[in-house]
């Protein structure tokens, strides 16, 4: 029996020294020390022995129990650090892996398009006037010279909430809430802002856009004053190498009206952009109707104006050459990181 425990303990041993994991480690501990294990089936048969050999063998089992229980934790903790290691191994940082890119925003094109407009603005002495974008008719048409019968009301499609209440179809309205709010004073303002309209959304069309509108009014401003401004800004905005022509147009509240074209890029050759004319229409402008002064309280014998209206779309499209207008709110990062 004695020979069978050093024979167990021997082969215990070496099993264990050359366990590769904690799962063969557990094996070889019910093999050997569990309720079934081979060290347990030999001390079962010491009943069989001679009285006066029974405590020696007992004792050496025991520290054979003893010798193999600390053998098994030796070996896992050999193990532990051994799987602990292969796995910084595998978590290394590879210093050489090229690092991932920071995405970083850009400016959205209408915005540009919208602070160079106000800037050049600004420093002619304007100032940043807003209104709201759901507006009563009175303001969007009446105060502006379109009675409800105006055929011109069809030149806008729009879009009411109420029959007395609409989606702003320009920012107009913020000209005569200004005059309102600023009678007796002079006037010198910008009003950009979203205005909307019952339209599609195509290439050239959207439901919702962006205008700048101008108004300025004082004693003894003339039809050349107007020339002035609006050449200064067409100049500053596409180059002062380009052109600017003033061409009789009709608005119901100018009178007279001009529409601005400012020289193409393509020098007047020709090209996709000004679809061959060589010029590009920028704006619409006028005189202010005395009828719309007048419905303001400000005396059209005392103080004359003029107003203007553009597209903010329509700008960046001519500036940037773009051709479609729903590439603004499309929100295509290729698209936007060219600005
Ligand atoms: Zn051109």
């Amino acid at each position: 029996m004695r020979q069978g425990l050093e024979e167990l303990r021997r082969k215990a041993i070496q099993d264990i020294q050359t366990a590769k994991d904690s799962e063969a480690l557990n094996q070889i501990r019910v093999k050997v020390l569990g309720k079934k294990g081979s060290l347990t089936t030999i001390l079962r048969g010491m009943g069989a022995l001679a009285p006066e050999e029974r405590p020696v063998i007992g004792e050496l089992a025991n520290r054979i129990r003893e010798e193999l229980e600390s053998a098994l934790e030796e070996q896992s903790r050999v193990i532990a650090e051994q799987e602990q290691n292969a796995r910084l191994a595998r978590e290394e940082i590879d210093i050489f892996l090229p690092g991932r890119k920071m995405k970083i925003g850009h400016p959205h094109p209408l915005q540009l398009v919208l602070e160079e407009i106000e800037e050049i603005f600004l420093g002619m002495g304007f100032t940043i006037a807003e209104g709201p974008e759901i507006e009563t008719d009175y303001y969007n048409f009446e105060a502006l010279n379109l009675p409800k019968d105006h055929p011109a009301r069809d030149m806008q499609d729009s879009l009411y909430i109420t029959p007395e209440v609409l989606l702003r179809t320009h920012t107009s309205p913020v000209q005569v809430r200004t005059m309102e709010k600023l009678w007796p004073n002079p006037i010198r303002i910008i009003a950009p802002g979203r205005v909307y309209r019952r339209d599609a959304l195509d290439a050239s069309h959207s439901p919702m856009f962006h205008q700048v509108e101008g108004l300025l009014v004082d004693e003894g401003i003339t039809f050349g004053d107007l020339k002035g401004v609006l050449t200064v800004f067409a100049k500053k905005l596409f180059g002062e190498d380009r052109q600017v022509r003033f061409r009789p147009s009709f608005f119901p509240f100018t009178e007279p009206s001009a529409e601005v074209d400012v020289s193409c890029g393509c020098s007047g050759k020709g090209c996709r952009i000004c679809k061959g004319a060589g010029w590009l229409e920028i704006l619409g402008s006028g005189s202010v109707n005395p009828m719309v002064l007048r419905m303001s309280k400000y005396d059209p014998d005392k103080v004359s104006g003029f107003a203007f209206g553009m597209g903010v779309e329509r700008i960046a499209i001519l500036k940037y050459g773009i051709n479609d207008i729903r590439l603004f709110y499309e929100n295509d990062a290729r698209f936007l990181a060219q600005f």
